[in-house]
């Protein structure tokens, strides 16, 4: 993966909105800024590869769910669901935008002990305090709608059917990196190298590219994924997140399915789920450190000694599969609280923070990117109050955690 990226050149010397990362998050923020007619500024992408080739954007599983123990997160993914749904609306009805595909088949978290179920019970309030579909479910019911569990172990599931399950996540984000540069935000394939404060320490004045160029501005966005610890310490911030290894598998069965598999949460941590004509599975190593951030090797025992062996207890039809292709990606994971970064920094504050989304950052990518812009361009949350993820609670050691991190 250490191959020499190529680098180009700014057009201008400054910018009011320099973005550190143009994956996902960095795309989700440009185009609302520039899709909003109160924003007259001009934005700066600088993203180190714009091939795309090592980024969480491109190994994510690309799923939706509303079942979070935190209300905001809940929040969160349903503006996801209503975006994807109502994608070209978004885009200013221009008739070139696809419909985007979404799979509501839902997520099934299965629990095999009573505390974990009360754990799901209480998630559940929450959700349907929220309008979600969220259903808890004896082994009975879930037996009845998915005749081909193997539920011996199971004393509850949780599942929703409504905006929870598969959306194309790959069309969202080719779509705002376009509509983004049509709407006047500058990509640039090059790296931010350091980052130089004003004397008192609390604004970024500039940034510095690889190759050479000093770039002026008003605000500067950390949207740079696993490594966003790297960008902070350019300004001299410290942050929790690391890059974790996850696991994706994907396989044929001899004999499919008679009905789409949920996105199952089976209780040792692998998750499966329907995949077109194939199935998906993934899951952490048992061992979980951070790992380096261009290794992306794959670990083929995983498959065979842990994945294989918890997809035919669970589902005994797939005793019999092929598998078809297999990646490793990185989560930006927070180690503080499991939950999304976001907002200023408390003492350098024109540096904001998009970071730290573990599992869940490709359907929280709607609404935190619009919340960050709502922040740069009136100085406030407006549409949805993200404050309970500020930076704030790690200086002072709250966290806010969320339990359903897959
Ligand atoms: C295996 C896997 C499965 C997942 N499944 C789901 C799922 O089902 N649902 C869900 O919602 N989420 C899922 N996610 C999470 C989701 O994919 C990520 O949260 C999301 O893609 C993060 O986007 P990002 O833009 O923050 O980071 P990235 O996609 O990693 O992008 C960061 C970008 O910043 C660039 N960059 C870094 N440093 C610099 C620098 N100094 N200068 C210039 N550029 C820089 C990098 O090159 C990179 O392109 C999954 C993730 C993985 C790994």
């Amino acid at each position: 993966m250490s191959k020499e990226l190529v680098t180009n050149a700014p057009k201008q010397s400054s910018y009011d909105v320099v973005i550190v990362g143009g994956a996902m998050y960095g795309s989700s923020v440009a185009w609302f800024l520039t899709n909003n007619p109160d924003f007259t500024g001009s934005v700066l992408v600088v993203e180190r590869d714009l091939m795309y080739t090592a980024c969480s954007t491109v190994h994510t599983n690309s799923c939706m769910r509303q079942q979070f123990s935190r209300e905001i997160n809940v929040r969160v993914s349903q503006f996801a669901a209503d975006y994807v749904k109502n994608f070209r609306s978004y885009l200013g009805d221009d008739p070139r935008v696809p419909d985007l595909a979404f799979q509501s088949y839902g997520y099934m978290y299965l629990a095999d002990n009573e505390d974990f179920a009360n754990i799901l019970r209480e998630c559940h309030a929450v959700q349907v305090a929220c309008g979600a579909g969220t259903k808890i479910m004896t082994p009975a019911e879930i037996k009845k709608a998915y005749p081909f569990y193997n539920l011996e172990d199971i004393v509850a599931g949780s599942h929703n059917l409504i905006d929870e399950g598969y959306f194309d996540g790959g069309t969202l984000f080719d779509w705002w990196k376009r509509s983004a540069r049509e709407q006047g935000a500058e990509y640039v394939g090059n790296e931010v190298v350091s980052m130089q404060k004003n004397a008192a320490g609390s604004k970024v004045e500039s940034v510095t590219l690889k190759s050479g160029e000093v770039i002026s501005c008003g605000t500067v966005i950390n949207a740079s994924g696993p490594r966003a610890i790297l960008t902070c310490r350019m300004a001299g911030i410290e942050l929790p997140v690391e890059p974790r290894k996850r696991y994706t598998y994907i396989f044929d069965a001899e004999q499919r399915l008679d009905r789409d598999l949920p996105l199952t949460i089976d209780p040792t941590g692998v998750h499966m789920r329907s995949e077109g004509q194939y199935y998906l599975a993934g899951c952490p190593p048992d061992d979980d450190p951070a790992v380096d951030y261009d290794d992306y090797e794959q670990d083929h025992s995983i498959w065979q000694e842990k994945v294989w062996p918890v997809l035919a207890n669970r589902v005994p039809q797939f005793e019999a599969i092929k598998l078809m292709n297999s990646w490793a990606g990185h989560y930006a994971f927070n180690t503080f609280d499991q939950n999304a970064i976001l907002g200023p920094h408390n003492e350098v504050e024109n540096f904001i923070f998009l970071n730290g989304f573990s599992g869940h950052g490709l359907q929280q990518s709607p609404a935190m990117g619009r919340g960050i812009s709502e922040l740069v361009i009136y100085g406030e949350y407006r549409e949805l109050d993200l404050s309970p993820f500020g930076y704030s609670r790690i200086v002072s050691n709250e966290p806010y955690e969320e339990k359903a991190v897959i």
